[in-house]
């Protein structure tokens, strides 16, 4: 049988996600491709310059250490990111530690997806965004060896990708106002409460603009009828849903502030990967996936499909990343109810050229992998 451009790549994209693609699309391409060559990763660290002090319930920053990494394979290259803010528990150190001890050359082919990262997962425990950034590098890898996108390998419409949120961190009302008004592209935008002025900065945004509104107390509400209180009151400014509301350790808390609240609970400091999406049923109405919780897009894909199926609502979110990172996150978004990816708008200094925010609303583009090209 004659091996076109278009078989081979149909027969390397169902030898790597034969699980979500019919098989019988490919009944025609030949079963067995050998590969011969290795996976070379490579990593550099880099300091992300934020472009306003970032400020949230409990600390203040101006930037944000990052990894970038590579992943080589017969000429093609495949980039991740691991984004490391600090209360996440893990470093530059941390992640080129831990990169050290991977061996991907160990592997020859790239579409052993499960083989490889069940062995990165296995090096260490923890190191959630080092894990992710051979994720990334991996599955952009492949969207690069078939030459398509993943949304496309993964069956997804990019018609479907939800608007975006901007961030709007806790500051005085002027700067909350100048904020806003530079959000003006946004048709959503994410405010961040629970540092007493909670008030203040609702009715700051208001003054300004009748979009929708995201709310994330980042764990400042300690009291349960507090909180219900001010979720009423929320309810009535145009808010949609409130993330993590109170300290992760309150568990009974949030199921009872969930089980009374007016508006949708999102769970994100409370929950990280897989195995946590059955335990928060009933404590949160929703998730909020982040890939450097995730360890990745693999893992992360199962989170919604496991969420979605137990009638939870998905949010995908980001750290403050390169267009590496969200522009991976944004390939799983027209799976997801809510999206805020604005990461990688917060920087001055992004060295891709990823997706684009248009209209207010996550815009995919034809690229393969994750979407990216170096600046
Ligand atoms: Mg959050």
């Amino acid at each position: 049988m004659h091996l076109n451009r278009r078989n081979f790549a149909k027969t390397l994209a169902a030898a790597s996600l034969g699980a979500l693609i019919p098989t019988n699309s490919f009944a025609s391409a030949p079963a067995i491709i050998k590969r011969s060559g290795k996976l070379k990763l490579s990593f550099r660290t880099y300091e992300l310059q934020l472009t306003h002090t970032f400020t949230v319930a409990s600390y203040s920053r101006n930037t944000t250490p990052v990894v970038l990494t590579e992943i080589e394979y017969e000429g093609l290259i495949g980039y991740g990111e691991a984004s490391m803010p600090p209360y996440l528990g893990e470093s530059q150190a941390s992640v080129t530690s831990f990169l050290k001890k991977v061996d991907l050359e160990q592997f020859n082919d790239p579409f052993r997806l499960d083989d490889i990262l069940t062995y990165v997962d296995s090096v260490d425990k923890n190191n959630r965004a080092a894990k992710a950034c051979i994720d990334i590098a991996l599955h952009d890898l492949i969207g690069k060896i078939v030459n398509q996108p993943l949304y496309k390998l993964w069956g997804l419409n990019p018609t479907k990708a939800p608007m975006t949120s901007f961030t709007i961190g806790i500051d005085t009302p002027e700067v909350v106002r100048e904020k806003t008004k530079e959000a003006s592209r946004f048709e959503v935008l994410k405010v961040k409460l629970g540092k007493g002025n909670d008030k203040e900065m609702i009715n700051t945004i208001r003054e300004i603009t009748d979009v929708p509104l995201y709310v994330d107390v980042n764990q400042g509400w300690k009291d349960k009828n507090k909180a219900l209180e001010m979720i009423h009151w929320l309810k009535e400014k145009g808010i949609v849903f409130v993330e993590q509301p109170m300290p992760k350790t309150q568990i009974d808390d949030m199921a009872w502030l969930t089980e009374n609240s007016p508006l949708p609970t999102v769970a994100d400091e409370a929950f990280q990967r897989l195995s946590d999406v059955a335990k928060f049923k009933g404590v949160y109405s929703g998730i909020n996936i982040k890939l450097m919780k995730s360890t990745g897009l693999r893992e992360a894909h199962k989170m919604i499909t496991v969420a979605k199926a137990l009638d939870m609502k998905v949010m995908i979110g980001c750290m403050t990343e390169t267009s590496c990172a969200v522009s991976a996150a944004a390939q799983l978004s027209p799976m997801v109810d809510w999206a805020d990816l604005d990461g990688n708008l917060l920087i001055d200094n992004d060295v891709y050229e990823g997706m684009k925010v248009v209209k207010g609303k996550v815009t995919l583009n034809e690229l393969p992998g994750i979407g990216i090209k170096k600046l």
